[in-house]
């Protein structure tokens, strides 16, 4: 085993506990700021609203208009609030689609940035935003955009859907697999990976089981955080490319195509590297992709891709566009294997 490597640890502050997003104002204080504005998705705006009444003073009201792919327009109406509120920093609650509004915001005015996630996603522990303008996606990587405190309290994620815990989960699972192989991977990443496979291992069937059961939930942030982290801090390759070109191109929804996608790519990537993916075997029991495609089936997630609306024919131009400025990876792509691969997942075949 190589012992070169290079390594640095996130400026990022993690703070974890049952009734810790209570202490928000706290470190909004902590930060040298005096006023909060809270964001949200429509959906989660009674929630934001509760986290802004307990900030009382500290809060500068709630934008409540967070949608996924972080389209610029959404950005440039938080903007003006922000403008107008004489907001000093922002407090997001929710998850990859608020985190990314709370992540514009401040690779436009370097506000600083409380996140306080509800799903296993994992943006709030990188330094990455994917913004949408006129239908097109692009991605930049800047310090100003690493959120500088997150908060993981798992009593606010017990109303997360159990299909939406599910597909979340297999979505950071994602990131951790593809840690385990990344050319610029560490000693840390490989250990924070392992550790983020395995606490979804156990607390994804557990959730299914009891979602409302605390313990559980803090076990998927546990992991949230684990697998974030990591996507965060070593580069990510096929699978991430294909989900990518899938949801960019197709509008297919994030979590879900990544869950189905999953023993797929990583059955792939397995005959490169067995090494390397021997924990996955490990952790999920038999084979890597037929070990994780048993864990996903059995917690009920989506399986195949014709059940997100895409035809056989998308899978032609899928697999023309993921070899087109592919990201590096363990093993070699052509446009025939990953039209294969792709064809596999749209059927929703158990892979070997
Ligand atoms: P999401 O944030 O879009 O949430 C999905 C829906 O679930 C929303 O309506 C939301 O309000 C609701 N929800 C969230 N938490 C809830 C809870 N606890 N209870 C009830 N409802 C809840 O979905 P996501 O999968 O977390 O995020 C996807 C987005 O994040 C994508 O745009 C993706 O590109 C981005 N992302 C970015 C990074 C990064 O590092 N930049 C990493 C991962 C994901």
């Amino acid at each position: 085993m190589s012992r070169t490597f290079s390594y640095q640890g996130s400026a990022a502050h993690i703070v974890f506990g049952e009734g810790r997003s209570q202490t928000a104002g706290e470190w909004i204080e902590k930060l040298g700021c005096s006023r909060a504005l809270v964001l949200s998705t429509p959906h989660q705006k009674a929630d934001a609203e509760g986290v802004a009444a307990r900030l009382g003073p500290l809060s500068a009201g709630v934008f409540a208009g967070a949608v996924m792919h972080t389209p610029v327009e959404v950005t440039e109406a938080a903007m003006e609030v922000v403008r107008r509120s004489g907001a000093d920093c922002v407090v997001s609650l929710g998850g990859g689609s608020t985190t990314g509004l709370g992540k514009a915001i401040a690779y436009r005015t370097d506000l600083p940035q409380v996140v306080i996630p509800t799903t296993y996603a994992g943006s709030e522990v990188t330094s990455i935003l994917g913004q949408t303008e006129g239908g097109r996606k692009t991605t930049v990587k800047d310090a100003r955009i690493l959120p500088e405190v997150v908060i993981y309290d798992a009593a606010l994620t017990t109303g997360l859907p159990v299909g939406l815990s599910v597909t979340s989960g297999l979505n950071a699972m994602a990131h951790a697999m593809e840690a385990l192989y990344a050319q610029d991977r560490n000693p840390i990443s490989s250990l924070m990976a392992v550790e983020g496979l395995r606490a979804f291992q156990s607390a994804l069937p557990a959730i299914v089981a009891t979602p409302g059961d605390l313990a559980v939930r803090a076990d998927g942030l546990y992991g949230a955080w684990l697998c974030g982290t990591v996507l965060g801090t070593v580069g990510m390759a096929l699978h991430h490319k294909i989900c990518h070109t899938l949801g960019g191109t197709f509008d297919t929804p994030h979590a879900e195509t990544h869950a189905i996608m999953l023993p797929h790519t990583a059955s792939f990537n397995a005959v490169a590297v067995p090494e390397l993916l021997a924990p996955v075997a490990e952790i999920f029991g038999g084979s890597v992709g037929g070990g994780l495609w048993d864990f996903a089936k059995s917690i009920g997630a989506p399986m195949a891709l014709q059940h997100l609306g895409l035809t056989e024919a998308d899978l032609d131009r899928a697999s023309q566009i993921a070899v087109e400025n592919p990201y590096w990876n363990p093993r070699p792509i052509d446009k025939r294997s990953i039209r294969e691969l792709l064809q596999h997942a749209w059927e929703g075949n158990r892979p070997t």
